[in-house]
């Protein structure tokens, strides 16, 4: 018999896939260049040459070393490449026996919720949050608890946090340059909440990890973005290459269990237990290759940051509200009415596609995701015009 669980989730696109599809539709229709298409977070700048230059290498060695099996963690000369990597930019203790390599962050935070939740456990997200932790929370056998940021930038709010821990708490997912956002959590507020987590961990004599989820990490605009390991000890970092080397397609991140974990062997065993009981066992062994020398590089971000300028820019000239991102790819918009939905859906007759946040935790805003082709946005902003003085004419 078929689970229906898994069924009604397989059947269920995620709100931002169900715009991309609608997308796909409408620019059949009426032609692509007629549809400013803002729903996914599909990187639209190339990849480093370096990633093509030694795909192009790699293919004319040893074809079977390079098709083959890697050790079920991935192979040890690029988890000791990754682990060096680390120690050179944050400064922070790693070795290969910390490292997992994975299929993405997607990969790397199932395996890692499953690696800390047990019966009954409940894992923070701070909102709003990618929609998708619901549903690896899910799998991994634990409830969520949300907890809603605060001012206009959605800052931690630690009063409801320190309200939100107790003892079913397992972990807080971290997710900075943050999706939906932009924004960076700064240095000071990492400070504070390693503080909180280390108080409440003593209180209620359990470990309570943070899982940095951090696939932004070199999509920035000027701002730092601390290390979390080097804050507090309990820390597993799944990162990605998904978005830094636009590589989504590729499948390739890994998970970093902190040698400062208490129980730091056993958690990384976790780890390879939980990816194994999902299949996540050795990764793609051409990418292994890839990531192990273009491990810290990115594409050309600063095409990111023109798009971002000229977004912010035009919208915030027409009247609209959003807090200038720091980060990733997305800008966090308020919508012109209470109702998300019915904004995008309005939004949707100028043939601009939003997507609104309501499942991202947070009501009554749009996410802008603008890693698209600039002239996309530059002949977007008339339509955008036309929708703020359709709202304003009333
Ligand atoms: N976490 C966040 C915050 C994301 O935005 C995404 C993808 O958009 C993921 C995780 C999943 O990344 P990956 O494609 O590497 O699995």
């Amino acid at each position: 018999m078929v689970n229906k669980a898994m069924a009604d989730l397989g059947n269920q696109p995620s709100v931002i896939r169900a715009i991309f599809e609608y997308s796909l539709k409408r620019k059949a229709q009426i032609g692509a260049q007629n549809v400013y298409d803002f729903s996914l977070g599909n990187p639209s700048i190339p990849a480093p040459q370096i990633v093509d230059d030694t795909i192009k290498e790699l293919a004319c060695g040893d074809s079977v070393a390079l098709h083959g099996y890697t050790s079920a963690q991935g192979a040890m000369p690029v988890r000791e490449q990754i682990a060096q990597n680390i120690k050179d930019r944050f400064g922070c203790d790693a070795s290969a026996k910390n490292i997992y390599i994975t299929c993405g962050a997607a990969a790397s935070l199932t395996s890692t919720l499953k690696a800390v939740v047990n019966d009954g456990d409940e894992v923070i997200l701070l909102a709003p949050y990618f929609p998708e932790y619901n549903v690896f929370c899910a799998n991994a056998g634990a409830k969520t608890v949300a907890v809603l940021g605060v001012g206009e930038n959605f800052s931690l709010d630690f009063e409801a946090l320190d309200k939100a821990i107790n003892k079913h708490t397992a972990a807080i997912i971290i997710n900075s340059p943050n999706n939906p956002t932009g924004a960076i959590i700064p240095e000071s507020d990492i400070i504070k909440l390693a503080s909180l987590l280390n108080k409440k961990s003593e209180e209620l004599g359990r470990a309570i990890y943070i899982i940095a989820d951090e696939p932004y990490r070199e999509l920035t605009y000027g701002d730092d973005v601390p290390y979390i390991p080097n804050f507090y000890n309990n820390t597993v970092v799944c990162y990605s290459y998904s978005k830094s080397l636009s590589l989504p397609g590729e499948r390739i991140g890994y998970v970093f269990v902190s040698p400062h974990c208490d129980d730091a062997e056993d958690l990384f065993a976790a780890v390879c237990g939980a990816a194994r009981s999902m299949g996540y066992v050795c990764a793609p062994s051409m990418m292994q290759r890839v990531i192990a020398k273009c491990d810290g590089m990115t594409a050309d971000i600063s095409l990111y940051n023109k798009n971002r300028e000229l977004l912010y820019n035009s919208l915030s000239e027409i009247g609209y509200q959003a807090v200038k991102p720091q980060g990733a790819f997305y800008l966090f918009m308020k919508a012109l009415e209470d109702d998300a939905n019915a904004f995008c859906e309005k939004a949707k007759k100028h043939e601009l596609l939003l997507v609104p946040a309501d499942s991202f935790g947070a009501k009554g805003y749009v996410r802008i995701s603008y890693c698209v082709a600039y002239d996309t946005i530059k002949n977007s902003i008339p339509a955008f015009k036309a929708l703020f003085d359709e709202y304003n004419q009333k």
